[in-house]
């Protein structure tokens, strides 16, 4: 059997280095990833997998109580699984949304919510491994440019295993939810000028430079642990593949790490068919959309806007890797709109579940899919929902009180040029006298209105 080594990404004769190579681009400056030379399985040996991980979901051992290392046999990267840091990532929750269907057109819709993980994004999936692998190599300080929640996971993380973290974000475009996270957690927060693809430029470069470990998901070794989304969601649907899996796009770290889980679980014999994956982006932050519908494979930077900051990306480091994943599943890429976010996101919180903005562009992207005939109204998907609603209060309250600008100008009161429309969908909060009878024929007159 082969041990795992890492392998330059596209490209005729890949580069190929050892794991222990600290190194985050080959030499003609392609990304990198784990080649994990799994074995196919038979048959046989993939139903007793299926069961051991069955059996870990009663287990009391750390490593198999997280929904990451629970799936370790698809992480051989990690071996011997002695320096993991965990906090129990994963076990996230896979929502019936009956509003968002009816919303969308669907007979049906699933959500994976993973906001549900430790620090409230699914980064927490792609940080414990990448920090294992950082405690493996000695780093003792790791840094990250972040529009918020790679930066709040890596600190949690980095905390947890006794490094010292530094963070990078774009002046003032973060959400606070996000920032005080990584101030709470101690890692040094450079706030720099600039947007967060000059963020990125100015940390590899540091990075390069040696002595601080970069765990961004120019990493390999996030994309290794966000794999596990997947391999947990199908075990949660008891191995049956829905049609469709339907993620926003940012950097495309997360949309390549779903591609490479089914393309490895394929391989291994270890499930007989893939989903569709669809990687909606905001129209203000779109490359992967406009080189999908152009058929033009290099990648044309874009000047990045969008309230949903977790995806404000114009420069996505993962995008081969995603055409990958989009290509190899035989999926699509779809863009949507600032009032299109903001409505789908009101609907996932009309069904209870709640998600930042980012995250609902799944909803409204699944919505525009069936529109165009392409996801059809009895297929099963589920919208991957990245990060958890409380991580961006300002941008729910400023939508319900009809205040949501793009260009959002902070002063005494909010203001701005270019509003976000409400659709209609807003709540906003009321003001009446301390007065318990008006109040009551308040109410009764709300409940008549409905
Ligand atoms: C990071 C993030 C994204 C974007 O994911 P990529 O892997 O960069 O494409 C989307 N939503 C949320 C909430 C995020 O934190």
């Amino acid at each position: 059997m082969k041990k795992p080594y890492l392998r330059a990404f596209g490209g005729k004769e890949a580069a190929t280095y050892p794991i222990s190579e600290v190194r985050y681009r080959s030499d003609d400056g392609r990304t990198l990833e784990v080649d994990n030379c799994l074995t196919p399985l038979a048959a046989k040996q993939a139903s007793a997998l299926r069961a051991l991980f069955d059996k870990r979901l009663m287990s009391r051992k750390p490593l198999d109580k997280s929904g990451v290392w629970r799936y370790r046999e698809f992480l051989p990267a990690f071996k011997p699984f002695d320096a993991v840091v965990t906090m129990e990532e994963g076990n996230t929750t896979i929502f019936d949304m009956p509003q968002c269907a009816r919303f969308c057109g669907m007979t049906s819709l699933l959500a994976k919510h993973q906001g549900l993980n430790p620090t409230g994004s699914f980064k927490d999936n792609g940080m414990t491994t990448a920090v294992t692998m950082a405690k493996k190599l000695g780093a003792t300080m790791v840094a990250c440019a972040s529009t918020g929640n790679t930066s709040a996971s890596m600190a949690a993380y980095a905390a947890r295993a006794g490094m010292m973290s530094v963070v990078f974000i774009p002046d003032g475009q973060i959400a606070y939810g996000k920032l005080s996270q990584s101030l709470d957690y101690g890692a040094l927060t450079i706030q720099i000028e600039g947007d967060f693809d000059k963020a990125m430029e100015i940390v590899e470069d540091l990075c390069n430079r040696g002595t601080i470990y970069l765990l961004n998901s120019i990493n390999p070794f996030r994309i290794e642990g966000q794999k596990t989304i997947m391999i947990e969601m199908l075990h949660q649907l008891g191995w049956k593949a829905p049609d469709w899996v339907i993620v926003p796009g940012g950097n495309l770290g997360n949309s390549s790490s779903f591609g490479k889980a089914f393309d490895e679980m394929l391989r291994a014999n270890f499930i007989k068919k893939a989903p569709k994956i669809a990687v909606i982006q905001a129209q203000g932050a779109n490359p992967l959309y406009n080189s999908f519908i152009s058929g033009d494979r290099t990648l044309k930077p874009v000047h990045a806007n969008t309230r949903a900051t977790a995806i404000k990306i114009g420069n996505p480091v993962s995008f081969d890797k995603a055409w990958f994943a989009v290509e190899s599943t035989g999926g699509i890429v779809e863009q949507v709109s600032e009032e299109e976010i903001a409505i789908a996101k009101s609907k996932v919180g009309r069904d209870g579940v709640g998600s930042e903005p980012a995250s609902a562009t799944t909803i409204a992207g699944c919505r525009k899919l069936v529109e165009k005939g392409i996801i059809r109204k009895s297929d099963n998907a589920v919208c991957i929902l990245t990060g958890h609603l409380l991580k961006d209060p300002d941008y729910t309250v400023e939508f319900h009180r009809d205040e949501l600008y793009l260009d959002a100008q902070r002063t005494t009161t909010l203001s701005g040029t270019q509003r976000i429309s409400t659709g209609g969908n807003g709540n906003k909060p009321v003001k009446l006298p301390a007065d318990a009878n008006k109040i009551m024929s308040f109410i009764d007159k709300w409940n008549s209105s409905k």
